[in-house]
């Protein structure tokens, strides 16, 4: 899928709203962004997957996807059934990242890491670490939006399905706000 249509989706769902929003840090931005939004309609989410599918499925013999929660889950669901393996997810326990529920890996399989929204990508490195840790072998990361413009480190092959650049502002030096453009809650329906 061309970058320019997959925009226009996640515009047309919702996920991405451009304006002038109050984000949860406090900062200002010109764009909401809520992938959940895109990742609800189960054709765009097999859509968005396959573009990771593709990528990894001729290279590595995958054994099964992992993701963190909570976002992640949809995608690795979505991936693994996609390759016809498993998929897993690591949640927060006492603050770190944990298997639970009674998955587990055995030595060398083969983990594909999978992610909605790639921003510090600190979730993401934490599972790549406790794959290793469990004796696992991380193969790439798959996200569907990447925002970190770049900067991410793996040290294993990524690939995102869109690359959404996070603008923001601080309060007090917002040309939004110099421009007197309302500021909106993020969520809110007025969708363009
Ligand atoms: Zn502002």
């Amino acid at each position: 899928m061309e970058k320019k249509e997959a925009i226009r989706i996640f515009e047309e769902t919702g996920a991405l709203q451009n304006g002038h929003f109050l984000l949860t840090s406090g900062l200002h931005s010109p764009q909401y962004f809520q992938c959940a939004m895109v990742l609800q309609y189960p054709e765009y989410l097999e859509e968005f997957c396959r573009g990771i599918v593709e990528f990894f499925q001729e290279e590595e013999d995958i054994d099964f996807v992992i993701a963190p929660a909570m976002g992640g889950i949809v995608v690795a669901q979505e991936v693994g059934r996609q390759l016809g393996v498993r998929h897993i997810f690591a949640e927060r326990e006492n603050g770190q990242l944990a298997l639970r529920r009674g998955f587990h890996i055995e030595t060398n399989e083969k983990v594909l890491i999978c992610e909605d929204v790639l921003t510090t990508g600190s979730s993401v490195q934490e599972v790549i670490r406790l794959v290793e840790k469990a004796g696992g072998y991380p193969v790439g990361v798959g996200a569907i939006v990447d925002r970190s413009e770049g900067q991410l480190q793996f040290d294993l092959p990524l690939v995102s399905v869109i690359q959404v650049k996070a603008i923001t502002y601080n309060p007090d030096k917002c040309p939004l706000c110099s421009q007197k453009i309302p500021l909106t809650k993020p969520g809110s329906r007025d969708i363009k």
